[in-house]
């Protein structure tokens, strides 16, 4: 079969805030960047951040990169390795007035300078009062970034192939990535994009749970890609369970809201973290606050007529406060919870959020595997950046803010990187035929409407699966179930029919690629959890509830044929010193 091939410097996969920040950087150094993306690029998931992004302004509370760094480290619950916090705090300064010149409209302070709100995690002279770290445009910075992004990549020229989906990536003998197969969603033709050098930035996995604030692209394809390609994931046992969602439906409601003053009741009407984290109350680190609200409507005192949610008070702090900087929470409040956080409170419930695992790499964006028995290597020509990259600056728990800076920090550092590369090699190597054929064949198997079970139906059948047996709680018999029933839907899925029988629309082809994405990274994902014998951040272990930093402060490797690595955390920082291990305390 011959297919359309198109030749470029850098293939980007992905076009949310991290692909488009690595791509901008690489046009504007003249390099001819593609940039692939399943979706329109401004209807990628970056889109619906709300918060804010982190960076030590201090234009609200003093605070430096220092303390950012502190609560980063301290928020991991000590497994991000410290040189790339460093790294990333360092930078949040610099990317962010970066950002402010793309034209991004941040909220402002009567002063003029840009608005900083509280989050999470965050403290002043480490582990002191709360700080205000999170720069906001409203409650839509996402939104803002994006656009903004968006916009300066057109004029910088970068190259956009809107609505195709990335199926393989290409790989010769000797281990080069040469770029990936597409498929052009409009015609179902595929087109091979060759590449120098490929950055994969394809977001997260929230899909993988029932109820999630993720948008239904968030299918860890990338990760699935590199899964295929002889790249292990890194700890992917660490899924961030947001504690606000609303409940039943699993919409955020932004920690900005808390750190707006907005706290959290029971249905005693108790302010009930107050118990589970005397300092930082309802800004103490998601998963403690997650688990906190299990806790609290495990034991009974849940709100509502089956007592399965608590209640966020919002009206005290105005409704001035309200109209200005939460504009968008409150149309969300009252679309999908028809409350109006003027003067009712929002029913909410932990919803899954942020997979802070992934495709592992060094601060670069140089994607890493361990060498047997040796230091790890970076897979030639491949990257990796966003929240489909572990670096890992999150550890086992990421601090709300800090994923914007993320994917802001490390798209930039990833493009340098390749802007280097393409200096040192300057032609592209011969392309692989045979890896073409794997990665077609791969579209072949959807050609066919095929019989049995649906795949929509067995999609709704994981994500079910996934939050009975690797939620905000786990233990060894109930991950081990679920471990098994997720293979079973790997082999069902080999027999399962398109959605449609009477005609194969593209769109069904694509749903069934993805689902065979999402079943890898589910199995990954509660193989990882199952290994890991200890409580650490969002891993909390109902049969083994203590940190163990003796056996267990190490980062998990997962292989597409099942086995299990390690490494260690790099504990050293760049050019201070590390932060001690310490209990982790709110
Ligand atoms: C509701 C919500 C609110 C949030 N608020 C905040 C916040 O306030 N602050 C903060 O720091 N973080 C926040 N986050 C997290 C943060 O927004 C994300 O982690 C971040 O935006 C991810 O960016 P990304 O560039 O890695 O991926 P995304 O923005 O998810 O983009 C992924 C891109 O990959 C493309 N893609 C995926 N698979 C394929 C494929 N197979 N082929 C082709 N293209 C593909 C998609 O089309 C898309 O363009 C929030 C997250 C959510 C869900």
């Amino acid at each position: 079969m011959t297919i359309q091939s198109r030749k470029f410097d850098t293939l980007i996969i992905g076009a949310g805030g991290g692909g488009l920040r690595a791509a901008l950087q690489l046009a504007r150094a003249d390099a001819k960047v593609a940039v692939v993306s399943k979706v329109f690029p401004t209807r990628s998931h970056t889109v619906a951040a709300q918060g804010g992004v982190n960076a030590a302004l201090a234009n609200v509370s003093p605070d430096n990169w220092h303390f950012h760094m502190f609560d980063t480290v301290k928020g991991s619950d000590y497994l991000g390795d410290q040189d790339a916090i460093e790294y990333m705090c360092r930078a949040a300064p610099k990317v962010v007035y970066e950002l402010e010149h793309f034209g991004v409209p941040f909220s402002r302070r009567d002063d003029g300078n840009i608005y900083q709100r509280a989050f999470g995690g965050q403290s002043q002279d480490y582990g002191g009062d709360q700080a205000s770290r999170t720069c906001a445009a409203a409650d839509r910075t996402g939104h803002a970034i994006l656009h903004s992004l968006y916009q300066q990549n057109i004029r910088a020229r970068t190259h956009f192939f809107d609505e195709y989906f990335a199926l393989d990536l290409i790989k010769d003998e000797d281990g080069y990535i040469l770029g990936a197969l597409t498929l052009d969603i409009e015609s179902g033709e595929p087109l091979l994009i060759e590449a120098k050098t490929t950055l994969i930035a394809t977001g997260g996995a929230g899909q993988l749970f029932r109820t999630c604030t993720n948008a239904l692209i968030n299918t860890g394809d990338g990760m699935a890609m590199a899964l295929r390609a002889g790249v292990p994931l890194q700890d992917m046992e660490f899924f961030q369970f947001h504690p606000t969602g609303i409940a039943g439906k699993g919409m955020l409601i932004t920690e900005g809201v808390r750190g707006e003053g907005g706290y959290l009741v029971n249905a005693d009407g108790e302010r009930f973290m107050e118990r589970y984290a005397p300092r930082a109350k309802d800004l103490a680190s998601r998963d403690i606050v997650s688990r906190a609200i299990s806790v609290e409507i495990r034991e009974g005192r849940g709100c509502g007529p089956n007592k399965d949610f608590v209640y966020l008070k919002v009206d005290h702090i105005g409704a001035d406060v309200i109209k200005k900087r939460l504009p968008g929470i409150r149309d969300l409040a009252m679309t999908f919870a028809h409350v109006d956080p003027v003067d009712s409170p929002i029913p909410v419930y932990p919803t899954a959020h942020y997979t802070m695992g992934g495709i592992p790499t060094n601060r670069s964006g140089q994607v890493v595997v361990p060498e047997m028995e040796g230091p790890e290597e970076p897979v030639p020509g491949l990257y990796a950046a966003g929240e489909c990259a572990c670096v890992s600056v999150h550890g086992a728990n990421r601090l709300g803010g800090n994923s914007l800076l993320d994917i802001l920090v490390f798209g930039r550092a990833a493009a340098n990187h390749i802007i280097g590369h393409l200096q040192e090699h300057r032609y592209h190597r011969q392309m692989d035929k045979t890896a073409i054929e794997k990665a077609l064949a791969r579209l072949k198997r959807w050609e066919k409407t095929g019989s049995g079970e649906s795949v929509p139906e067995l999609r709704t059948e994981l994500r079910k699966v996934m939050e009975e047996h690797c939620g905000v709680f786990r233990e060894q018999a109930v991950l081990s179930t679920g471990l098994e029933k997720v293979k079973l839907l790997k082999e069902r899925l080999q027999g399962a029919r398109l959605k449609d029988q009477s005609k194969i629309f593209n769109t069904a082809r694509i749903e069934a690629l993805e689902l065979e994405n999402l079943i890898d990274i589910g199995i990954a994902t509660v193989a990882s959890a199952l290994a890991r014998t200890e409580s650490r951040g969002a891993h909390s272990r109902v049969d083994y509830t203590e940190r163990d930093d003796a056996s267990w402060l190490k980062h998990s490797l997962y292989f597409h044929d099942g086995r299990l690595d390690y490494k260690p955390v790099r504990l050293k920082p760049v050019t201070v010193d590390p932060f001690p291990l310490k209990p982790r305390v709110y």
